[in-house]
């Protein structure tokens, strides 16, 4: 039998989360509130080494890809990367996860390069909130893109959204209203402290089982967890349309069902979002005659998997903010 990305507690990975870049030219409170600043003066990924990356993975049975960043779409070569990722063997759905802020004129472009899916991330359905939380006055132009996303013929158009204390918690029943005649599935992801977000964590931080409780008295149930869900929780509601996610990190057995790696834009595999500083790969990047070391070494680093990320005793690893490798 080929082999196959499984850890040492019975994991399977399928799904690889894939940064491009970590420049954003947003400025959300929660991640890069100062904007981005540059750390290193490496390049990001060529659209080569990120296909000889990816059929690696593929063969280790990898099956979907998500590109994420900073910001994903800042990539001129986006469309060019999307389509060399989505005719590699074996790879079955390449979604994305932006800001939003090009969406609109590119979607359609996307959708034929052979995007499956999309996340936008919309962090208040007020368009002033959203520009305090964001650093950018461009609600409008988002909410434009994730229409035109639809008319595009994305079949999964997925909103993230952080809730947050004090700054767009009040908009929950907007979001709600929102999904009523509308196939969307909301993501609501809690608020998780980085290395750099410690003051804001603790002032915002909001409960994701907050927001679970609120759904179940409001006529919300689970969903039966299907495995490509992941650590996400999936709500429904008979008189609505859109469905729910909570992505709670806080939770109990959050990490048993985790079913994804992560390689950051300059080749280094992160076997968890929190707590470790990767594996470099991209030695073994440069040409595709390097595939059968280049899957050895991502056999070897995960079977060093730990069983959970820890974060509920305080651990917070050494993520300085999401961008940095993708969230
Ligand atoms: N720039 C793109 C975007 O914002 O959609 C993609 C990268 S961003 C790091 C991916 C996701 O991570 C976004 O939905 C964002 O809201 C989320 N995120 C970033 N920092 C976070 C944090 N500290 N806690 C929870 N979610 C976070
Ligand atoms: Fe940029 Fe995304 Fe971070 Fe916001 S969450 S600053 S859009 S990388």
């Amino acid at each position: 039998m080929s082999q196959q990305l499984i850890d040492n507690f019975d994991r399977k990975f399928e799904y690889l989360r894939l940064s491009i870049t970590d420049v954003c030219n947003f400025k959300c409170n929660y991640c890069l509130p100062d904007g981005y600043q540059r750390t290193h003066e490496k390049q990001f990924l060529s659209k080569q080494e990120i296909t000889n990356l990816v059929n690696a993975f593929a063969e280790l049975g990898a099956n979907k890809v998500r590109i994420t960043g900073g910001e994903p779409a800042l990539r001129k070569d986006f469309p060019q990367i999307i389509e060399a990722i989505a005719t590699i063997p074996g790879i079955k759905k390449v979604a994305t996860t932006t800001n939003g802020y090009n969406l609109s004129n590119n979607a359609q472009a996307w959708f034929d390069a052979g995007l499956d899916a999309i996340n936008v991330s919309v962090d208040s359905l007020d368009a002033k909130t959203f520009h305090l939380i964001t650093g950018k006055n461009i609600f409008q132009k988002v909410m434009q893109g994730v229409n035109d996303s639809v008319k595009a013929g994305f079949k999964q158009v997925k909103i993230n959204s952080v809730l947050m204390k004090g700054l767009n918690d009040i908009d929950l029943d907007l979001y709600i209203n929102w999904i009523k005649d509308q196939p969307i599935q909301l993501r609501f992801i809690e608020l998780m402290q980085t290395e750099d977000n410690g003051e804001f964590f603790n002032k915002h931080h909001l409960s994701g089982e907050w927001i679970k409780k609120n759904l179940l008295e409001n006529g919300w149930s689970k969903k039966e967890s299907l495995s490509h869900d992941g650590p996400a929780q999936i709500f429904c509601h008979p008189d609505y349309q859109g469905e729910i996610g909570l992505i709670m990190p806080y939770s109990k057995d959050f990490c048993k069902s985790c079913n994804r790696l992560r390689v950051s834009s300059v080749g280094r595999l992160h076997l968890c979002l929190f707590g470790e500083e990767g594996v470099d790969l991209r030695d073994l990047l440069g040409s595709s005659a390097d595939k059968e070391k280049l899957k050895q070494r991502i056999l070897a680093s995960l079977q060093t998997k730990k069983v959970s990320h820890y974060l509920a005793d305080g651990e917070v690893g050494g993520t300085p903010h999401l961008a940095s490798i993708g969230g």
